[in-house]
């Protein structure tokens, strides 16, 4: 059986299925029919329960540090509660119920209780005690946990969706590929599945339903194809595949020490985007020559609460630490990406709302404590640069300026060290500001071009809407042309522009914005050595040449029929 999506990381991978449903587990009310046998079944389930976490503690803290181990750490210790313990067991001794049904009981008045407290961090808990409780009902009701992080052999995810902190518990030496239901191109999901070098196809209508578990699949993302239960031969093809893949991973890792340049000579660092520093492994083993775009918000999307400034300067810390220069993007927080613990008014329209920039202004005690830790985690750094994200008017632009001066005073004030020299810049992805570029120029170091947003709000087109994916074009010419007008104006007021939407990790697409001028890229670490290695082979008078042809043009098709041509002639034979 054959199922289509769309590809949003390319790839091979053939491995098992496993489906991951999010459904929550109820116990029904059922009286106990002998309460030793109860208090028994409930003492088990605790045990099982902690040697479930435990073990993923240990395996938390070798892959990812200890940092992130600690939220399992929290987990023991609220499993073996002795106030819940006790008054689960006193509900079965006395309402002569069921472990299960007790346990749920009883953990569900900790969860409201929790969930209405004003302070953020024990809001936060209750989804901690959901996890846990979740965890032991599956043990009492004979219900498989599906642990992601205790994985046998190759995997295939299958999902509804994936959000940031689902793939922090992946076991990712044996997670192969990921099929998601929802999203597009520029979903979350895509960005994870690209970041981790993962073949993935997304908007894989009723995969869910067609895959069982355990089974085998062939997940074949560069055509958009996923084989559930491939034929023989389908699979000796889809095995070789595999291998051709690691062969030319092979081939690209020669290009993995070097610095990109055209064949002329011309420089255009190729950077990576990242969501945290647990990301940083595949970025080093792709030869980043920097970072263009440090997404903060993911790095606190997993945790119970708004980590503060310590923790903060912390995490950035280890980063600055290891490349440089780091792009670090104030908080993009609303659209898709909601932090739990963050309580935002419901809105129509968030992709149009209170969204990054327009939140951060709002929310003083939220930015200040971030632009602090920056600056503070930057004080011994080379070149660690800040970035405002959908700026549409220099008055926010203006505004947000002051936060950063406000955050220096504070910081003088207090007598802390921090990087006095730091450049800021801002993400270009609302057509506003595209057109107001030369204005916002003259305020700032350096521009990076979201084409995520900017194409969302160019064509009134949802990123995450598969049914309007087709607006979603790389080689779209009226997107390429605004491009070329950011650029013009930019460097006209000497402030260098890149790139970091997904566009650039595109082959295509990063030619023709090498051709207009673009300073540098900044993409999913598994795209560097690609496009390292075609602008080796080509001189940049010849990418400016293709992209004069490309613009032009009106059609996407002539576009791409151009650059295939070009294609052809440079790179293949
Ligand atoms: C973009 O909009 O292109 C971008 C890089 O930001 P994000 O995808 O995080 O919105
Ligand atoms: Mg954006």
């Amino acid at each position: 059986m054959m199922i289509k999506g769309k590809t949003a990381s390319e790839g091979y991978a053939v491995g098992k299925a496993i489906r991951l449903e999010k459904e929550t587990i109820r116990a029904e009310k059922q009286g106990c029919d002998s309460i030793e046998a109860c208090l028994k079944a409930f003492r088990e389930a605790l045990e099982k329960s902690r040697e479930e976490i435990k073990t993923i503690q240990k395996q938390a803290e070798d892959r990812l540090g200890s940092e992130q181990a600690e939220i399992f750490g929290a987990h023991l210790e609220m499993l073996d509660d002795p106030e819940i313990r006790k008054q689960v067991e006193a509900m079965i001794e006395n309402d002569q119920v069921t472990a299960a049904y007790a346990y749920q009981t009883i953990t569900d008045q900790y969860i409201q209780m929790f969930e209405q407290m004003e302070d953020e961090y024990f809001r936060g808990r209750a989804a901690d005690i959901k996890d846990i409780q979740q965890r032991v009902l599956a043990h009492l009701l004979g219900k498989e946990v599906k642990d992601l992080s205790l994985l046998e052999e190759d995997t295939i995810v299958v999902a509804k969706d994936l959000t940031p902190s689902d793939t922090a518990g992946l076991d990712l030496d044996k997670v192969k590929g990921f099929i998601t239901e929802s999203g597009g191109r520029t979903s979350h999901t895509a960005i994870i599945a690209r970041a981790l070098g993962l073949p993935a196809i997304v908007g894989a209508n009723g995969a869910l339903e067609a895959i069982e578990d355990n089974q085998r699949v062939f997940l074949n993302a560069s055509d958009n194809e996923i084989v559930v239960d491939p034929g023989k031969k389908t699979l000796e093809r889809a095995r070789s595949l595999v291998r051709e893949q690691e062969k030319e991973r092979e081939r690209l890792k020669a290009y993995a020490d070097r610095k990109t340049k055209t064949m002329n000579g011309k420089g255009i660092p190729l950077y990576a985007n990242i969501g945290s520093d647990k990301e940083l492994d595949p970025v080093l083993e792709n030869g980043a020559e920097g970072v263009g775009l440090f997404r903060t918000e993911f790095l606190f999307m997993d945790q119970p609460a708004m980590p503060d400034e310590e923790r903060q300067i912390q995490a950035y810390e280890r980063v600055f630490e290891k490349l440089s220069p780091v792009i670090v993007r104030t908080l993009d927080i609303g659209g898709d990406k909601d932090l739990p613990y963050l309580e935002q008014p419901k809105e129509a329209n968030p992709f149009l709302g209170r969204r990054a920039i327009r939140l951060t202004l709002e929310e003083e005690s939220l930015f200040q404590t971030q632009l602090r830790a920056l600056l503070r985690a930057a004080r011994n750094q080379r070149d660690v640069r800040i970035m405002f994200p959908m700026v549409a008017t220099e008055k926010e632009l203006d505004a947000a300026l002051e936060a950063l001066e406000r955050a220096r005073r504070s910081l003088d004030e207090e007598g802390y060290e921090y990087q006095t020299n730091i450049k800021v810049g801002i993400m270009i992805e609302i057509p506003a500001a595209a057109l107001n570029a030369r204005r916002l120029a003259e305020k700032v170091h350096f521009f990076s071009i979201g084409t995520n947003d900017l194409i969302q709000y160019l064509f009134a087109a949802d990123r995450m809407n598969e049914s309007v994916a087709y607006l979603y074009q790389p080689l779209d010419t009226t997107l390429l042309r605004l491009i070329k007008h950011v650029v013009d104006e930019a460097h006209a007021e000497q402030t260098e522009v890149g790139v970091c939407g997904e566009i650039a990790g595109d082959l295509d697409a990063a030619l023709l914005l090498a051709g207009i001028g673009v300073d540098e890229l900044s993409m999913s670490p598994a795209s560097i050595l690609r496009i390292r290695e075609a602008l080796a082979r080509i001189d940049s008078t010849d990418l400016e040449r293709l992209s004069d042809a490309v613009l032009a043009e009106h059609s996407p098709q002539t576009a791409k029929e151009i650059v295939q041509a070009f294609r052809r002639k440079h790179l293949e034979g």
